[in-house]
Parts: C-alpha cells; structure tokens; sequence
C-alpha cells in the first residue's frame, strides 16, 4: 500500500484525493461487497459514487463484457454493430414520450456538453440556465453549467445563470417548488434576451448533497424555459436507471417529460459510457456538420450497458432499491431521533443523504465531525460517501443489489461511529 502511494504521489495528479486518513486498496468486488488487499471486506454503500447498479462484478454483465470482447472491440463509427443498435433501442424503450434517438458517448461530462451544445444549436439562442449547487461535469461548458465554487477553475464562463436552488432543508422557501420557479423567470427577465437555450438540472442533486428539489419545481420551471424558447435538460447521471426506486428516471418523480436526458455512470456498472438521449426533430441539428466521437457508444461499453438494462430487469432492482430504500430511509429517520447531529435526512430509494450539523437551528456544517464518523465507519467494514457544498452530508448510494440486512449493518455501524464523537 506504501509503494502505491509512493507512485501516486510521485506520477499521478497531485489533484487527485480520497476521503480517509488511511486511504484503502481495493482489490476485489462482488455485489455490494468490496475486498482490500488483506482480504477484509467492507459493505459498500457509496458503490464507486453510484456507478455501480447492479453490483461488482456483476456476473452477467462481466459475460457481456467479456464475449464481445473477444469478438471485437474498435470505434464505434466505422461498421455496423450489433452491441450499439440493440441497447440504443432498449435505452429508447425505457423513455417517455418522444425520446428516441440516442447518442453514446464516454462519460456524464461528454454527455452533457453535447446536450448543451445541442439546445444551443437547435434554438439559436446562447444562454443557459442551471441550479445553484448542481454539478454537471468538468469540461468548458459543464464546469459553466455547475454551480459550485469547489468545482469551478477560473476559465471564461458566457450566458450561463445559476438560479436559486429549491432546496427543501436549506432554502428561504421551504417545500414550495413554485416559490423557487419565480427565480429562472427573474433569470430569463433580467438576465437574458428573454430566450434562452435551454435549462439544465439534476432531478435529486448528487455531488451537491443529495438534495431533492421542492416538489412542483420542475414543471414550473420547465413552463417558464419552455415558453423563452428554451429546451429542458435532465442530468440523470446519478438520479436515473432505477436508482430512486418509484421510478426508473429521477425526473419522472416530478411528473415532466424533459427535452434531452443525459446518463452516464449506473448505465455501464462502472464501464465508462454516458449517452443523451432526445428527440428525432432536435437529433437532426447534429447533421448540420459531422459529429465524431471514437469510443462513444464502441461495442464493449454498450453490450454492458444492455447487460445493465437486462439485470435490472431480471433481478428487480429498481423495486429492491424502493424498498430497500425506502426501509433504509426510515431507520436513518430513527438514527435521527437518537443524534442531535443528524440536521437532515434526505432523497428517494437508493440515493439517501444524512446531513451533519453542529447546531440543528443554525444548520452549523459538521465538516471535522463527519471525516472522524466516516473513518470509523471504514474501520468497522463500511463505505459512505460524503459531500454537499460544505462537505458535511453523508451520501449513500449503494449497488442496487444492497438488502434489508445490508442496511441494518450500516446503520448500527453508522449508530457506534455516530455515538463515539
Ligand atoms: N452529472 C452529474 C449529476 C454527476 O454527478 C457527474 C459526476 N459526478 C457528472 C455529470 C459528470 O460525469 P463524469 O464524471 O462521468 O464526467
């Protein structure tokens, strides 16, 4: 484990950080189960930052992987394939309304700043709008579009807004959706022309917190966008592929149809590809010139992304991750009742978030708190993730595979940690 570190801190980015003070070697993975270089295993409740739907390894989509493989691997853009043409035809019929045509591509960045790019193109118009708080990936018109000093390197940013964040636990307007909504038609008023390209958001924030936008705020905002000309983009890259439980899209939990969605992360089980996926009369604005992108959508990522689709089914995740979510989510509620730290407990299904805070009034951020809670959770056998914009909230977005039993585990384990500070 020293020499590994030794290398990184010597070859690799001095950038790059982990989350504990003796940071693991994972060597192995099965299901929700992670193994280190001793062969200890620790419960996996953070599954590679919600990559991981239907567990490590998964031996169906390791066979998929695998088998085509051996048959070939190349670009995507050269030959027919079979890989590409089924699972873009399986990812459509997982969509509402006219969301047909699929574009595939290497990561939930790629993915939105074609999406972006794409409401640029298609309605002329330059600006656009996304939530404070929200992350949308790290390339010129992503890092633009996330709303996070944390995140954002001092590059040129044009036409992008941030618009207040409908944030249920931290927000001046509580629950009421439509009271947040006021603010993308104050972003279009004042800040624009009065037309916009297009509005960007997450459905349950990940990277920000897990934070679920007050209901009622997406179709009121999506009106508002709609009506300035504007296309609505749902960033499901952490929200979607069943992962909130009552629904196999987190948009559809606020009862919209967008005009593109982006994915990435779960739709490979931790196989790069992200897609987006729109509609056939906004798809043709990408014939205007030649779009290229080598490995988007090559015949390995989307044979395991097919594999991905079929295990969902098959196993009956998206209903797992409901009940076991939602059965997780009471017991965090009851954790809640015992620790006064415990400010806010949040999101649908498997994508939970337990915020810390010093002083429940004041919202205090417990940032030293949550590091010493999350090592001694690691030293007892289980991984959480942590973020939110001040580092204080625990996220835990497991494989989808994670059982009832997983979750009594962790929340005694999250019980010791919690009662020790
Ligand atoms: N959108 C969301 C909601 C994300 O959480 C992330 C990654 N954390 C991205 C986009 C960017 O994806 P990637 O890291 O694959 O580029």
């Amino acid at each position: 484990m020293a020499e590994i570190a030794q290398k990184r801190a010597q070859f690799l980015s001095p950038s790059l950080f982990h989350f504990y003070d003796r940071p693991l070697n994972i060597v192995d993975g099965k299901m929700q189960y992670l193994f280190d270089e001793d062969g200890r295993r620790y419960l996996d409740a953070f599954g590679g930052i919600a990559t991981v739907c239907c567990g490590h390894c998964h031996p169906d989509v390791i066979e998929a992987i695998v088998n085509q493989a051996k048959k070939i691997q190349h670009s995507t853009v050269l030959y027919l394939n079979h890989a590409i043409a089924d699972f873009a035809e399986a990812l459509a019929a997982k969509m509402p309304g006219d969301l047909k045509v699929v574009f595939f591509t290497n990561s939930g960045t790629e993915a939105n700043e074609l999406a972006l790019m794409i409401a640029r193109l298609y309605t002329g118009s330059h600006d656009i709008i996304s939530l404070r708080n929200g992350y949308h990936g790290n390339a010129a018109a992503t890092m633009g579009a996330t709303a996070q000093a944390n995140w954002k390197f001092n590059v040129v940013q044009t036409g992008v807004h941030h618009a207040l964040n409908p944030d249920p636990y931290r927000g001046a307007f509580g629950s009421d959706g439509e009271k947040y909504a006021r603010d993308i038609q104050e972003t279009i008023d004042y800040g624009t022309t009065g037309r916009v390209a297009g509005f960007i958001s997450e459905a349950i924030q990940g990277v920000g917190g897990i934070v679920e936008l007050a209901p009622g705020y997406l179709p009121a905002a999506y009106d508002m966008v709609r009506k300035a000309g504007g296309l609505c983009i749902a960033d499901e890259v952490q929200a979607g592929v069943a992962r909130t439980g009552s629904h196999f899209w987190g948009f559809e939990g606020q009862g919209v149809i967008p005009d593109i969605v982006t994915m990435a992360k779960g739709i490979g089980n931790g196989i790069p590809i992200g897609a987006v996926v729109t509609t056939p009369e906004i798809a043709k604005v990408l014939t205007r010139r030649s779009y290229f992108n080598t490995f988007g959508g090559n015949p390995v990522s989307t044979a395991a992304g097919h594999a991905v689709l079929k295990v969902l089914e098959k196993e009956k995740l998206q209903e797992n991750a409901f009940v076991v979510g939602s059965y997780l989510k009471e017991k965090l509620n009851a954790l809640k009742e015992k620790h006064d730290i415990i400010g806010d407990v949040r999101g649908k299904g498997l994508l939970l978030g337990v915020e810390l805070v010093t002083d429940r009034q004041k919202k205090t951020p417990a940032k030293a708190e949550i590091a010493q809670v999350m090592n001694h959770m690691k030293d007892m056998g289980v991984l959480v993730g942590k973020g939110g914009f001040f580092g204080n909230v625990f996220r835990v977005t497991p494989p989808l595979c994670f059982s009832k039993e997983d979750s009594d585990f962790m929340i005694e384990v999250m019980d010791i940690a919690l009662s020790k500070l």
